[in-house]
């Protein structure tokens, strides 16, 4: 091998390793990406031709050009198309509906976009991808109207509503509240009609309901539901703790609590349970008592409840409680049932026909019975001394279910009963008031009937 044949050798093969470099780095560089860029349409399949569609376009090398068009039977119609000539990875576009979508009769249309990016690749022509979404096309906006509702609604009492709610497309329906609370409604008699049982909350000052309707193309139809408000007065009692209560109960209480485990000054005990301990044992309370059955319902019986017989009322429902040390605030909280009492494990009994949802021991309640009763109202029964019945039973109107006792947070032999109402405590004294009953669920039920039939 001569020395000249060595050189052009060893040249060559330096060409050769640019070229492969060369070609590796546009293999590999991102200007030379091949990678077509993705088109994302934030949709769920309808539109109402007037909220702004979100489309988010993403490259790696960035974004030269998008096209986007609206697709009828008459044509296309064009939506957007910029070149952007961005290196950012990813652009939002807000894609406003086209001027003559007022005037569309169109039911479904398609939205076609196509991108290009800023990659050289492919001759310097880039990389390009075209993604079509259909849309269907719903413009009008829920039906929506009450048929009957109660007249009014007292400060921590309940009322009911009946309405009618219509939509090809619906997608969400409920009664918010002023404070952004959600009652679910349950079909009512006929398709289209819905019954729902609202509550006014204690610890809420003023109260406000609408009826709102979704569909799925983002239309949204919203009543508001004309109640009287009737205030009621609460008692504000301050109660002056003793030595002998915190030695005694809270005491008791507190080795049995997680809460209070390894924390020994009587004081510190009490504030715990009677805000961290109940507020677990209440947030347990109104989970359970939240659900609302979801078949039609064609009517709803309700008789006064009457839990224990010659119950003598030993602390009201709503009752606001101070607790004082030697004259200095400790603690505070609410009393949300009604506390009867008669003799020590006295028989208690449902006057109404119930599925049980819960016979467990719960904190401050003690062996605590809850029972439901359809439409969203719950009764639950606290410190019982022994529990008849187990979850899932049906049981029947008329029917022994516990006995009272001392169980939780409880000073002598009593029942606390409470009604829930989709997980709101409500005054107890409605829902054994058969007048109260005749006027604001018998009496709507009836009218709304009537209504409806006429229709
Ligand atoms: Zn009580």
């Amino acid at each position: 091998m001569s020395r000249k044949n060595n050189k052009s050798s060893f040249l060559s093969l330096l060409i050769l390793v640019a070229i492969v470099a060369g070609a590796l780095f546009v293999y590999f560089s991102s200007t030379f990406e091949r990678v077509a860029p993705t088109i994302k349409l934030k949709n769920n399949g309808y539109w109402n031709l007037k909220k702004p569609l979100q489309l988010t376009i993403t490259d790696n090398s960035g974004i030269k050009e998008y096209k986007v068009s609206l697709k009828r039977k008459s044509g296309l119609v064009e939506m957007a198309h910029e070149e952007p000539l961005t290196e950012d990875k990813s652009i939002n576009i807000k894609l406003k509906p086209p001027r003559t979508a007022y005037t569309m009769k169109d039911k479904d249309i398609e939205i076609i976009v196509t991108v290009k990016d800023i990659s050289k690749w492919n001759f310097l022509k880039g990389n390009s991808s075209t993604e079509v979404f259909k849309l269907h096309i719903d413009k009008r906006r829920p039906k929506l109207s009450i048929v009957a509702n109660s007249y009014k609604i007292s400060h921590g009492g309940a009322a009911l509503v009946i309405f009618e709610a219509s939509d090809e497309n619906m997608d969400k329906l409920y009664i918010e509240t002023n404070k952004k609370r959600k009652f679910k409604a349950e079909p009512f008699y006929k398709e289209g009609y819905y019954i729902s049982l609202i509550a006014w909350p204690i610890r809420s000052s003023t109260f406000r309901a609408n009826i709102v309707a979704k569909d799925k193309a983002g239309n949204v139809a919203e009543t508001y539901i004309p109640l009287y408000l009737k205030s009621k007065d609460y008692r504000l009692s301050k109660i002056t703790i003793k030595d002998k209560f915190l030695k005694g109960k809270i005491a008791d209480l507190a080795e049995e609590f997680e809460e209070t485990q390894g924390v020994f000054k009587p004081l510190e005990q009490f504030k715990i349970i009677n805000e961290d301990v109940r507020a677990k044992n209440e947030a347990l309370i109104h989970r359970l008592t939240s659900e609302v059955p979801k078949k039609m319902i064609s009517n709803f019986k309700i008789k006064p409840m009457y839990p224990l017989r010659n119950g003598q009322v030993v602390a009201h429902f709503g009752d606001h409680r101070k607790y004082y040390y030697n004259g200095k605030f400790i603690s505070e909280a609410y009393h949300l049932g009604l506390d009867l009492a008669s003799h020590a494990m006295a028989p208690i009994i449902t006057k109404n026909t119930g599925t049980v949802v819960f016979t467990d021991y719960n904190g401050l309640y003690g062996n605590n019975l809850i029972i439901s009763h359809g439409l969203g109202l719950y009764t639950i029964y606290g410190h019982c001394s022994s529990i008849d019945v187990a979850v899932g039973d049906k049981v029947a109107a008329n029917t022994k279910i516990a006995n009272t006792g001392k169980t939780g947070y409880a000073m002598g032999d009593h029942l606390h009963f409470g009604v829930l109402v989709q997980g709101v405590e409500v005054r107890p004294q409605e829902w054994m008031d058969k007048q109260w009953i005749k006027l604001n669920i018998t009496n709507i039920i009836k009218s709304a009937k009537k209504i409806i039939n006429q229709e």
